[in-house]
């Protein structure tokens, strides 16, 4: 799941994308309204924290922006308390959810993972295909009731190939929704964190389609 982060504090910015990084997400961050419009429209990202009181242009109007061009990722805005907005403008605007600050890190992260949810296939956190389950709430991931340990990035992965089962989903997808835009590194990695997960997983589970990505099917 790739994330942007649209705020100009630039220590709230840094601490909201190392914890939120830590946890599996790829995080790009802009300190500035336009900026953030231009990126939150290309499409590439599953979900917009957006700041109200920004440079360039206000998030409002980041917002209504992106509604009024036909964007549907969900946006979480971030209120100050003592601010001249409210959030019900917030929410007029086709914001999802907003947050006030000061608020705690770990009510933004339930807050990203329940708007994530809302979005994906079902409001079901537990996503299942055969004999694997992958729990997108608590991060869990157990095969034929077993759980199987995977990093965040593993996590990650897989879950891109989890929310569409049977579907291929290419590798530039995969980069695209697990690493951030300051991945330069060779686009191979992904081969590698499917090479970790069919090893913890067993065989049968990820099939490569070749040329084309990769697919998740039921297994044996
Ligand atoms: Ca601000």
């Amino acid at each position: 799941m790739r994330l942007l982060i649209v705020e100009d504090e630039k220590r709230l910015a840094l601490s909201l994308a190392r914890g939120l990084t830590a946890e599996g997400f790829a995080v790009d961050v802009v300190h500035d309204g336009l900026e953030g419009l231009h990126r939150a429209g290309t499409g590439t990202y599953d979900l917009v924290v957006l700041d109200i009181m920004l440079p360039g242009m206000n998030g409002y109007r980041v917002c209504s922006a992106l509604r009024a061009a036909g964007h549907e990722v969900p946006i979480l805005m971030l209120t100050a308390k003592d601010g001249e907005y409210d959030e019900a403008e917030g929410l007029d605007t086709g914001a999802d959810d907003y947050l006030t600050k000061p608020f705690s890190y770990v009510v933004l992260l339930a807050r990203v993972r329940a708007l994530l949810r809302r979005r994906g296939p079902g409001a079901s956190p537990v996503l299942r295909l055969g004999r694997l389950a992958v729990d997108r709430g608590a991060r869990r991931v157990e095969r034929d009731g077993t759980a199987v340990q995977l990093t965040a990035k593993e996590f990650a992965v897989l879950e891109q190939l989890a929310v569409r089962p049977g579907e291929v989903v290419s590798k530039a997808e995969i980069l695209e929704h697990v690493w951030d835009f300051a991945y330069e590194g060779d686009p191979n990695i992904v081969e590698v964190y499917i090479s970790a997960l069919r090893r913890k997983l067993g065989p049968g589970l990820i099939e490569t389609v070749r040329g084309a990505g990769y697919r998740l099917v039921s297994g044996g």
